[in-house]
């Protein structure tokens, strides 16, 4: 398990693709069916760029 978690509100995601854009990591894959991909979470370095980011307010990143 990685050092945190990312949650999304999956009824917000529009899947926009933002989180995916600035994630230094790598943690997004290109958004499915108008939802982001959580597909590298234990990469995650908690940086939080992804949750500012978001319109929709849908991430929080929290510590395991
Ligand atoms: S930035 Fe927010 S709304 Fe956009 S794809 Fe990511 S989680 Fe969804
Ligand atoms: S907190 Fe930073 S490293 Fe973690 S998923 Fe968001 S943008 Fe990527």
């Amino acid at each position: 398990m990685g050092d945190y978690k990312i949650i999304i509100k999956w009824e917000l995601c529009t899947g926009c693709g933002e989180c995916n854009a600035v994630c230094p990591s790598e943690c997004y894959d290109d958004p499915v069916d108008g939802k982001t991909v959580i597909a590298r979470e234990d990469d995650c370095v908690g940086c939080m760029a992804c949750e500012s980011a978001c319109p929709e307010e849908a991430i929080k990143i929290e510590e395991n």
